[in-house]
């Protein structure tokens, strides 16, 4: 079987892709942690908590990247963070990158990302950077449209208890979020 590197942003993202692959028995997957983007610490470290128990719970193995690697965040967006879509397509490459990197390094078949299961994210761009990513490193990008377990993901999340946060991970989203929550 094929060997699978999955970029994962956190467990509830991963519940549903991770029975879709299961079940399709094409790759071997093993996840990968590296998300600088969360802030503050304190939810960065919620969420690797939650990814660990969710691997324990079903026995998928994950590659941490126990540094928190925030100065190489804010170094790619420190020109873009007036402008949510470059912001947003610096903080997507950045982790892509490391992906790809670590997939190579590792001799995985193929590398791919949890982000294609949001149905807030921009999915077509995610799918380009990865393209191009598996070009540069010569190395497959798996591409799916996850979005299509969007629901059975959330139902998967809730049953197992998960940790379920309510903004996407950098300090910029968690304004944009409770803002639009308080405009509301
Ligand atoms: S909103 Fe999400 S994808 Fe965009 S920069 Fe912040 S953490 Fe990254």
């Amino acid at each position: 079987m094929k060997r699978l590197l999955l970029h994962t942003c956190c467990a509830p993202c991963i519940c549903s892709i991770h029975q879709c692959l299961i079940k399709a028995k094409e790759y071997e997957i093993t996840g990968f942690w590296y998300n600088p983007n969360i802030h503050p610490f304190g939810e960065y470290q919620r969420r690797m908590m939650t990814l660990g128990y969710y691997s324990q719970e079903t026995n998928l193995p994950v590659i941490w990247e126990r540094e928190y690697f925030l100065g190489e965040w804010m170094e790619v967006i420190k020109d873009k963070y007036k402008n949510k879509e470059e912001r947003c397509l610096s903080c997507y490459r950045l982790r892509l990158e490391s992906t790809a990197k670590m997939a190579k390094k590792e001799k995985f078949d193929s590398f791919s990302t949890t982000l294609l299961y949001s149905k807030f994210q921009m999915h077509e761009k995610i799918k380009e950077i990865g393209q191009k990513l598996a070009h540069i490193y010569n190395i497959e990008f798996y591409y799916q449209d996850f979005r299509i377990g969007w629901k059975e993901g959330i139902k998967l999340s809730k049953k197992l208890n998960l940790y379920r946060q309510q903004y996407c991970g950098c300090i910029f989203s968690e304004k944009e979020r409770f803002d639009a929550a308080a405009e509301k």
